[in-house]
């Protein structure tokens, strides 16, 4: 097993190491922000016909290119379309349908009319403008043709998509499975929220703050509770998460005497590939495979605060988002102006917890302030998170650097922008 890899190679070991998911079958309304595992290709024109834009009439172009305010055309109104009626019978010379907004037109007519550049007189109508071929006529087909390839494997499924899978009759779809995360806790010190906070106990908010990234991103959490520390709790608590894609547990994997995470996972089959990764915070992060041919992987994440959830944020959540079928992993990236001078040795990639914002075209970033590793309100108020390199030791006020974007809330403009 390697220790002190960089974050890069540890990520590239991970994501080498991580399985796409395989596809399942789900209702389409039950398959927002999924991952398509499937090409869909459609059968049917959208629109099915040509069909109108507006509620007028129906007319041969032909016979109304010399209409005009002053030099109306006078038609017979010979039948109506009504929305999801089929038209009656064709237009015949001399002939307008009453016609109205998505009702097909009828064979014969190629314009429509709008109701509001005509006069309606009994059963005819005075019609008062030019009207082109194809004026206010939706095409058939003109949104989606049959045999179209309309999504590719690898889309996301927003609204606008659930949509369009519904127009195209498609109730059932095709996605890749969500990963189930087993979530472990360790440590004596560690009670439920409900717990008494004596003695040196502290509350395990490990357990919500990572179940909450797994629901985030649209992994499915399972959660193990709190394992003693004690290598026979721990392996009681680990095996009841074997049957997940991924555990992750934090704490108890570093070097104290009470740090029983790596034996007992490696006892129950786990083969570690890595341990520590040069970066603060989350320094102590082991990564694995269970060795039963199931691509399952194990996360040993450090136990502070902080340190779980940056190391989640960098290493689990790609490898979610991988399994879960998504081409694009990682935040959005900005380089943002520093508002402040930021030291460190160098030797260990810095993860910097910053606020953001707008200033012109540009971002601005500041610290959230203490980033000691177990500062969680860091984490809280963090709108970005800052690259500072391995082997920088300093980055100075008013130059840019590179920032993850884990809340894109401060881009949200003022007003609407109309
Ligand atoms: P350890 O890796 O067990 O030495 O834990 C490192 C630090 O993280 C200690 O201060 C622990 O109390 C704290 N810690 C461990 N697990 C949790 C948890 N689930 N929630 C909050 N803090 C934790
Ligand atoms: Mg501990």
């Amino acid at each position: 097993m390697r220790t002190g890899v960089t974050a890069a190679e540890a990520l590239s070991v991970i994501l080498d190491a991580t399985p796409v998911l395989g596809a399942e079958t789900l209702a389409a309304r039950d398959a927002l922000g999924r991952v398509l595992a499937e090409t869909v290709v459609s059968g049917r024109r959208l629109p099915p016909s040509d069909n109108s834009a507006m509620d007028g009439y129906a007319v041969r172009a032909a016979e109304c290119a010399g209409a005009g305010p002053d030099t109306p055309v006078v038609l017979d109104v010979a039948f109506e379309v009504a929305a999801g009626a089929a038209p009656e019978r064709s237009l015949s010379p001399g002939e307008s349908a009453r016609i109205f907004t998505g009702a097909p037109i009828p064979p014969g007519a190629d314009a429509v009319v709008r109701q509001e550049d005509t006069e309606r007189d009994a059963d005819r109508v005075r019609v008062r403008v030019a009207a082109a071929p194809g004026a206010h006529i939706r095409r058939a087909g003109e949104d989606v043709g049959i045999g179209d390839p309309v999504f590719e494997p690898g889309v996301r499924l927003g609204p606008a998509h659930l949509g369009m899978l519904a127009s195209l009759g498609r109730s059932v779809v095709s996605v890749h499975q969500r990963p189930r995360v087993a979530i472990l806790s360790g440590g004596d010190e560690l009670v439920e929220p409900d717990g008494e906070i004596t003695g040196g106990r502290i509350v395990s908010s490990n357990s919500y703050s990572i179940a909450a990234q797994c629901l985030e991103l649209g992994a499915e959490p399972v959660y193990l509770g709190i394992a003693r520390d004690t290598p026979e709790d721990l392996e009681r608590h680990v095996r009841a998460g074997l049957r997940a894609d991924v555990i992750v547990s934090s704490a108890g994997v570093s070097v104290g005497d009470h740090d029983h995470v790596r034996d007992v996972f490696e006892k129950v089959g786990c083969i570690f590939r890595f341990w520590g990764v040069k970066m603060k915070p989350g320094y102590p992060l082991a990564f694995g495979g269970l060795d039963d041919g199931g691509d399952r992987l194990v996360f040993g994440l450090p136990g502070n605060p902080v340190s779980a959830m940056m190391t989640f944020e960098q290493f689990v959540r790609p490898a979610l988002r991988k399994m879960m079928g998504h081409r694009r992993l990682f935040r959005p990236t900005l380089r943002a102006v520093l508002l402040e001078t930021l030291h460190k040795p160098a030797g260990r990639l810095h993860f910097v917890r910053v606020t953001l914002e707008r200033r012109g075209d540009a971002v601005v970033a500041r610290t959230t302030g203490n980033q000691s590793s177990g500062v969680l309100s860091s984490m809280t108020r963090a709108q970005g998170v800052l690259v500072f390199p391995a082997e920088d030791e300093r980055l100075e006020q008013g130059t840019t650097a590179t920032v993850q974007v884990v809340d894109e809330d401060f881009l949200s403009a003022d007003g609407p922008g109309f």
